[in-house]
């Protein structure tokens, strides 16, 4: 190829691997991006392109979502199947853990079954070293016919390697040729089929044999062919079904023997090129003794979760009362300075009663818990806890005729609802991927957690000492998300027995090495992926909400302001949850996102009035006891507050990906409902007996 031909079209490279083997990693450290890694299983669910440069040319990245296999078991393995199998590219890029190479080899082999355009990175040396496990990488390379390059890409290790060698593959115009045979009934079937040599592959062939519907389909769809048309295809193809079932192979009992033949494969591999001395992994064990165990497993999981709830809640104080002091001095200065420059009175309060009352709000009351949550959280993502979580709650759900892998998308749940339904693509069971989605928004998101916590902090501690405070608001907060996760068990069970009816599937969970989490990275993630996004988008929404509220409540309509229509409308049905008229008001109004429902309520009571300080929640705390709230009111906030329709991001994205009005419909019927069912039975309980 001349050289300026090789500049104008990017070279296509697909980025493919087990879960958890580093692949965000390496596809960060080539493209410079900054993808979301995170040490568990199945968080990448989608593809992701970026790209680099070598030597001159161009190279456009795609970053698979992990596999273990081209099988296709679940959403997100058909998506690096068919990328894989029926994409067009230049080489495909196999990342494996050094430390568990036979399980990655599997992947490799079916990929060789594709494509010889192939260069494996065997990644995590590092860790293999620490596990006194060897690989030899030279001798991988000999057995399969393609380059294999050790690497450790936390370190940037043995990357130029790597993006040479993908260089040098691109380039390269090899023929086909298969790496490994099964047993000879197989391979003389593989054989005798005659098929067309411009679409023809060793994965194809044994797909047809296996008569795997969903790939054939697939296949024809991207090629565009029909193969029930091709006669000379169907007539081998029967030929060759006919004399297989003479020997006792059914199409199932294919798919057994082709998967047995890569186990056996990659087994006989990996005892040729790794030499392991005894495993050394005490440690991993003994904290997964504490972590999984029967006894201790669950009761420190909750501790663990106190405690990031207390550090939470403790340090944000200060930062919270500084901000907060901070937005009044300039809201007063601004207030000043706008009317010295003449600005209407009317278009002042507009802004600063309006915009900056909520926008500072919410800066201010979500900023310091967000930016340290978000990095505790991560730290034992990084640490490798979650899984350990999963495997804890895995018997729950498995009772409530769900998937424990469930517990994955909860966890992602409490950053946001909309990331969480997304990551319900690593359930492979779609019956169960539905529970899952479905049930996801039962969990607070970021966006409830902070005014749960400011509602906690005003209404149920503020009796007690300054020390006792974020000790008593920490376990309470516990208590709330306690209450979310037990919601979620029941509502899964009730979905399993009625509208998703079926049994719970297994699973395998792997449970990755403890690893010491990157400090420095674990900050940059939390505070750029997570914190700001999220604050981002609730600024985003919440200067134009202010907006619209601060006029619904000044523009008055026959002597009252528009909004008290509305709330009065609701209130009947407010009261008789324990709220009121403007509280179910707020939160419709505040479908864009979560966290901006509080600062509309105080809005909302205070119209036409200035609350001079509305990020001290000692002034918040005095507008809603003047409105009428109590411990009661407390008490059905933070409940609906949980358990409500999810915000209309979350809603698209279940739309999208349940492809279903009715499922869209029903994930924001039934925490409504359940939300209105606890209101009322907690005002009913009130209302009888305090
Ligand atoms: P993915 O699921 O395959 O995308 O894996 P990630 O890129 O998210 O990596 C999973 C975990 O492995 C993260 O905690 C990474 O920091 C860590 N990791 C990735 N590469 C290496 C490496 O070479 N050495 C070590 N020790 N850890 C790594």
């Amino acid at each position: 190829m001349k050289k300026t031909e090789e500049t104008k079209k990017p070279f296509t490279v697909l980025l493919a691997g087990n879960p958890n083997v580093g692949k965000s990693t390496v596809f960060n450290a080539l493209t410079g991006m900054r993808q979301h890694t995170g040490n568990w299983t199945g968080k990448t669910v989608s593809t992701a392109k970026g790209s680099f440069r070598e030597k001159g040319s161009d190279f456009e990245l795609v970053d698979l979502p992990g596999t273990y296999s081209l099988s296709a078991h679940s959403k997100e393995e058909s998506v690096a199947r068919d990328m894989i199998c029926f994409g067009k590219y230049d080489a495909v890029a196999v990342v494996c853990d050094a430390t568990t190479l036979e399980r990655c080899l599997v992947l490799v082999l079916e990929t060789l079954e594709v494509t010889n355009k192939v260069v494996v990175l065997v990644n995590l040396i590092d860790e293999a070293k620490k596990k006194k496990i060897r690989i030899r990488c030279d001798k991988l390379s000999e057995i399969l016919k393609v380059p294999v390059i050790p690497a450790s890409a936390r370190s940037n290790k043995g990357l130029d390697e790597f993006r040479r060698a993908i260089d040098k593959m691109c380039r390269d115009k090899r023929e086909y040729e298969p790496v490994f045979s099964y047993e000879d009934v197989i391979e003389s079937a593989l054989n005798e089929l005659e098929i067309n040599k411009s679409f023809d592959n060793r994965m194809l062939r044994l797909r047809l044999f296996m008569n795997d519907a969903d790939f054939i389909d697939t296949f024809e769809k991207s090629h565009n062919i029909r193969l029930s048309d091709d006669e000379k295809l169907c007539k081998s193809l029967a030929a060759v079904k006919k004399s297989l079932l003479n020997k006792g192979l059914d199409n199932e009992n294919v798919s057994d023997t082709v998967a047995d033949a890569l186990a056996c494969q990659s087994r006989k591999i990996s005892r040729e090129i790794v030499d392991s001395e005894k495993r050394d992994d005490s440690f991993d064990r003994r904290l997964d003794k504490v972590f999984t165990g029967k006894l201790t497993g669950i009761p420190i999981m909750l501790l663990l979760l106190s405690l990031v709830f207390f550090i939470t809640i403790y340090a944000a104080n200060y930062p919270s009362m500084l901000l907060s002091d901070l937005f009044n001095f300039l809201g007063t200065k601004l207030r000043g300075f706008l009317s010295v420059a003449g600005m209407p009175e009317i278009l002042i309060s507009m802004l600063i009663d309006g915009v900056w009352c909520v926008v500072t709000w919410v800066v201010s009351v979500m900023l310091p818990p967000m930016a340290i949550f978000f990095p505790l959280f991560t730290l034992l993502e990084d640490f490798g806890y979650l899984p350990r979580a999963a495997f804890n709650l895995d018997r729950c759900f498995k009772k409530c005729e769900a998937c424990g892998k469930q517990c994955l998308c909860m966890c992602m749940g409490f950053g946001c609802n909309a990331a969480g339904v997304v990551g319900c693509r690593i359930i492979d069971s779609p019956r169960e991927r539905l529970v899952a989605i479905l049930t996801n928004n039962l969990v607070p998101c970021n966006g409830r957690f902070p005014t749960i916590i400011a509602i906690i902090s005003m209404f149920f501690v503020c009796s007690l000492s300054l020390k006792m405070q974020p000790i008593a608001a920490s376990l309470i907060l516990t208590a709330v998300v306690l209450l979310s996760v037990v919601m979620t068990f029941l509502t899964s069970f009730f979905l399993s027995k009625t509208l998703l009816k079926g049994t719970a599937s297994s699973f395998t969970l792997e449970l990755p090495s403890y690893r010491v989490p990157k400090l420095g990275s674990v900050i940059v993630r939390s505070v750029f992926d997570r914190t700001l996004f999220v604050l981002g988008r609730a600024v985003l929404f919440a200067a134009p909400m202010g907006l619209v509220i601060w006029l619904l409540a000044n523009i008055k309509v026959s002597g009252l302001p528009i909004i008290s229509y509305a709330s009065d409308f609701l209130d009947p049905l407010g009261r008789l949850m324990g709220l009121d008229g403007v509280i179910l008001l707020a939160f419709i109004l505040g479908f864009p996102a979560n966290e901006i429902v509080l600062p509309i309520v105080l809005m909302c009571y205070l119209s036409g009035v200035t609350l001079t300080d509305s990020a001290d929640l000692s002034a918040v705390f005095s507008v809603l006891s003047l409105n009428g709230w109590t411990i009661k009111t407390g008490i059905c906030y933070i409940l609906f507050s949980l358990f409500h329709f999810p915000c209309s991001t979350t809603l698209m994205t279940i739309k999208k990906e349940t492809g279903s009005v009715k499922y869209t419909v029903l994930s924001a019927v039934i925490p409504t409902a359940i939300g209105f069912v606890l209101c009322f039975a907690v005002n009913l309980i009130y209302n009888l007996f305090i």
